[in-house]
């Protein structure tokens, strides 16, 4: 399921330059963006960046300043809230407390042009879809968190929207439940087929669920991608950074042809090599390389089989329980962290604090960036 790869697929949602101005701060800056049908899009970034300004120009609740949104290939300028096949999911805690799980389901499609018969039934499919058949009757502090949330979705999704906008939806949830919450949400979404984009500053959140990921810094949008291709070929420090660990190793760039780099880090006039990077950078060029953690191997003795091979004494041990890091000093200062599962035949007693040790790492391990 890759439609932002096939020319000829149609998105059911385009941003085209949209600017988003309150007095003379711009929330979101000339903003181009195709989102498709059936996906489940993530917004992600700190607070104030915009995500939500988004969100509500998608809902109707803001219109651009400059540029045209479209849905289903029409410009929904306007288009009112109510009658954009779009519906927003609250957070839990704004079900009607009075009314029972099914009326609060049932809510919106009263108060539609749907008749009475159909109700019922549309009601039933949405209480299977999110397995609260046994708890219709109950009111809203009859029934767990997690419960009250699907009731939630259920509602937002009751009028078969052909989007639906999720801020923070299970910000108010515990870490195991949200996790449980989450898988939930895909399971959902695939079922009927609608399109989702949920705001999210949980990076794991967002790369869990996300069929694609938007980073955003200040308004503009750094890099849309699958959430694999975000981790592992970030276009940029700021979404190598603000996505998991990264150990960001600043260097200069020899640009050795084919792809291939050699980077000057400074350390006692070692370099480190990279192959098969996309990236066309000039020889004598600043850069930084970016690489994680995990790919970084610690060994007593430097390794044959790997192209960079890096000596430095272990400063700080973190036990992680399935994993430990180490925090490794180069001989110019510099720290590395390498993360090494403790399953692997490297236990974790193998080394102890002051060892000198080689981190050593593939030619493609990393992505050689300069902005
Ligand atoms: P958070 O994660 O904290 O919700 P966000 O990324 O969703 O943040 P937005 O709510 O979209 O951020 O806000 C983006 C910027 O626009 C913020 O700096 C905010 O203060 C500003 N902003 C949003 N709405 C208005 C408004 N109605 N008037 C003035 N400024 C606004």
């Amino acid at each position: 399921f890759e439609p932002w790869k096939d020319p000829k697929a149609e998105p059911l949602i385009r941003f085209r330059n949209v600017t988003k101005r309150f007095g003379d701060f711009t929330a979101i800056d000339d903003l181009t963006i195709d989102i498709y049908e059936r996906e489940f899009f993530a917004l992600l970034g700190p607070s104030g960046c915009g995500k939500t300004t988004i969100m509500r120009m998608l809902a109707g609740f803001e219109t651009p300043t400059e540029g045209v949104i479209e849905l289903g290939g029409r410009d929904i300028a306007n288009v009112p809230p109510n009658l954009r096949p779009v519906n927003m999911m609250f957070q839990s805690y704004a079900l009607f407390p009075h009314l029972s799980v099914y009326d609060n389901i049932a809510f919106g499609l009263k108060r539609s042009d749907m008749p009475k018969s159909e109700i019922a039934g549309r009601v039933e499919e949405m209480l299977r879809l999110t397995r609260l058949e046994k708890f219709a009757k109950r009111k809203p502090h009859m029934i767990s968190g997690g419960q009250r949330q699907r009731v939630a979705l259920a509602r937002s999704l009751a009028k078969a929207p052909k989007l639906l906008l999720l801020d923070e939806p299970l910000g108010a949830l515990d870490k195991k439940l949200r996790e449980e919450t989450q898988f939930e949400l895909m399971d959902i979404q695939e079922t009927t087929g609608t399109t989702f984009v949920i705001v999210t500053h949980d990076q794991e959140e967002a790369m869990t669920v996300a069929s694609r990921v938007a980073v955003m810094d200040h308004g503009k949008i750094k890099q849309v991608d699958t959430p694999a291709n975000i981790y592992e070929a970030p276009n940029s420090v700021y979404v190598a950074d603000f996505i998991g660990d990264v150990n960001l190793i600043r260097g200069t760039a020899e640009n050795l042809g084919g792809g291939s780099y050699r980077i000057d880090v400074g350390e006692d006039s070692r370099a480190i090599d990279v192959s098969e990077c996309d990236a066309e950078i000039a020889t004598g060029t600043p850069v930084t390389f970016a690489i994680r953690p995990e790919k970084i191997l610690v060994t007593k003795e430097p390794p044959e089989d790997r192209a960079n091979a890096l000596e430095g004494t272990i400063i700080d041990i973190g036990y992680l329980g399935n994993l430990s890091t180490y925090h490794v000093e180069l001989p110019g200062g510099q720290m590395v962290k390498a993360a090494m599962t403790n399953s692997s035949r490297i236990s974790r007693r193998a080394f102890t604090w002051e060892d000198k040790v080689w981190l050593s790492f593939r030619a493609s391990a990393g992505v050689v960036l300069t902005e």
